[in-house]
This record gives C-alpha cells, sequence and structure tokens, in this order.
C-alpha cells in the first residue's frame, strides 16, 4: 500500500497493490501539464485507488483519439492522475505526488519522438517513439 497528496495537502490518497505498469510519458500534454520534459505515472486499477479532497478535472483530445481526463487539485494544481478512455478502469497516478518514490521502477517511455536531449532517460527504460499497442490486460 502507497500514500500519496498533492503539494498543499488538501488531496491525499491510497494506492494498494503494485502498479500495472510505471512510465515515463513524452507527449507534449505531458509537457505543459507538468511544465518539464516529461511526466511519471503508475497506473492502478480504479478500485485500488482510495482518494480523499476535492479535486477538479479537464479533459483533452489524446493522441491516439481516446479522450483523456486530467485530474488535479484546484488549491495548488498539483497533477494528480489522468484517465484514458481507451483503458477504462484504470488511472495513472503522477509518481511525483506518492510520498515514496524510491519504491517504483519505471519500465518505458513513451512519446519519445518529442523528448528534447536534455531530457536523459535511463537506458535501461524500453522507449517508444509513440504509444505501443498495449492494454493493462497485456502486462509489461
Ligand atoms: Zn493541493
Ligand atoms: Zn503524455
Amino acid at each position: 500500500m502507497r500514500q500519496g497528496s498533492c503539494s498543499c495537502g488538501q488531496v491525499t490518497y491510497v494506492a494498494r497493490g503494485e502498479p500495472i505498469v510505471t512510465a515515463h510519458c513524452h507527449c507534449r500534454d505531458c509537457q505543459r501539464i507538468t511544465g518539464t520534459a516529461h511526466s511519471t505515472g503508475a497506473m492502478f486499477a480504479v478500485g485500488d485507488v482510495t482518494l480523499t479532497g476535492k479535486t477538479a478535472e479537464f479533459e483533452l483530445p489524446g493522441i491516439t483519439g481516446a479522450t483523456v481526463t486530467r485530474t488535479f487539485c484546484p488549491t495548488c494544481g498539483s497533477p494528480l492522475f489522468g484517465k484514458n478512455t481507451k483503458m477504462p478502469g484504470f488511472i495513472t497516478l503522477s509518481l511525483g505526488t506518492f510520498d515514496d518514490l524510491e519504491s517504483f521502477t519505471p519500465q518505458v517511455a513513451i512519446f519519445a519522438r518529442s523528448k528534447p536531449t536534455w531530457d536523459a532517460v535511463d537506458p535501461s527504460v524500453q522507449s517508444f517513439e509513440t504509444q505501443p499497442a498495449w492494454s493493462p490486460g497485456d502486462g509489461v
């Protein structure tokens, strides 16, 4: 079980079990939302995450035709998690909002085509130019 919170502490959460996948995403939306070159997120089943506190969200069209919903803290703006209509029943929590960052090992990097040269990723992480055909049931 892992815990996390936004920057101001108004929103907290608990995630049970191990993430389905932990990934870096270098897409332009993640760059704008995080304010840097990539997001890093851990995907969990919605039922394994309990959230406490008031959140806000907005929707944007995903690159692959899905609708992406981003949920953040309305007070401090911390990006908490994302949902994608192509992966119903799953949410991807922003890794930086967890209390214990060392308890994760990112496995893949996606949308590497928009990764700037100054954003180095561990070469042991499998990298994809866009988003590979993958669903949460496939494993890693
Ligand atoms: Zn907050
Ligand atoms: Zn992204």
